[in-house]
């Protein structure tokens, strides 16, 4: 449900990596119709396409700009084009990501790396390409990244995820002090299992635990990727002018529930 008022990212630019699919999309898509123009990057040009055609054809703007995070001069390419096209960048969304379920002795040295080098090390280099326009933005410049609970909570089977975005967690609470001087807050968002997304269906519906993960969470069920949009939306807006260094935990309570009934 669109909660905000229409126009409320009005002139603003943002860019959101990952934002061809689940989370991101639907971060890039509810900015857009809020008035942001956009710019998605991932690596999958069929991805970029599609969500570039679905947000112009409910009326918002975009252009997307084929980018693997972990490749510093693609970063760097994708920040200017934001740049150049629409005239500065004032908010970066960090969504993209990897993920895999392996118990940690099973684990390759390469799987461990790809994971914390998209998760962890993709995120460094974005928020150090957006830095000199967020700077500028007249905005407030804005950074959210997202993350989880279960990497404060630890997540077996999935500890590469976990630690990598611990290690986010921290990043943002170092730049949000850091960047503070030159009005650029920095937070991070922690969603909850979200249903009809990537993350869910192949680290819990396909092992046959989607329903027991809703059952988990303390509001008994899956939530909505619109849930997270608009918490990114509440953030990017001037409801968050004096929001920076938070960890936003958008769960239904889930990992309160883990500890409260442990
Ligand atoms: P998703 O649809 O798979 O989104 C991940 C995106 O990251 C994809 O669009 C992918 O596109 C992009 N990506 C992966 N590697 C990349 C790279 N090297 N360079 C650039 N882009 C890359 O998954 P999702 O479930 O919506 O997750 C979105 C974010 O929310 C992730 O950070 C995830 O950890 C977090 N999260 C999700 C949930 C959930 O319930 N779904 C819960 C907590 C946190 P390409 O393959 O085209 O590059």
């Amino acid at each position: 449900m669109r909660i905000f008022a229409p126009g409320v990212l009005a002139d603003r630019v943002a860019l959101i990596t990952g934002g061809a699919t689940g989370l991101g999309y639907a971060i890039a898509h509810e900015f857009a119709m809020l008035g942001a123009k956009v710019v998605i990057i991932s690596r999958k040009q069929e991805n970029l396409d599609k969500a570039v055609a679905g947000i112009k054809a409910d009326g918002g703007t975009a252009i997307a700009v084929q980018t693997d995070v972990r490749q510093y001069d693609q970063v760097v390419a994708a920040v200017q084009a934001a740049t150049s096209t629409f005239g500065g960048l004032d908010i970066l969304v960090n969504s993209a990501a990897g993920n895999f379920y392996c118990p940690t002795e099973d684990m390759t040295p390469n799987g461990w790396r790809t994971v914390v080098d998209i998760d962890l090390n993709g995120n460094f280099l974005c928020c150090k390409a957006a830095f000199e326009p967020l700077k500028q933005s007249r905005f407030q410049g804005r950074i959210m990244m997202i993350a989880t609970s279960n990497s404060l909570t630890g997540w077996p089977g999935q500890s590469h995820a976990a630690a990598a975005k611990a290690g986010i967690i921290s990043l943002s609470r170092s730049l949000a002090v850091e960047w503070a001087k030159h009005n650029i807050h920095v937070n991070t968002i922690s969603p909850g299992p979200i249903k009809d997304t990537e993350g869910v269906t192949k680290i819990y519906a396909q092992r046959g635990l989607a329903d027991l993960q809703a059952r988990r969470v303390a509001l008994g069920r899956l939530g909505e990727s619109i849930d997270v949009a608009n918490a990114a939306v509440y953030l990017a807006s001037p409801g968050g002018n004096f929001i920076t260094g938070a960890d936003l935990i958008v769960d239904g309570g889930r990992w309160l529930n883990y500890i409260a009934n442990a």
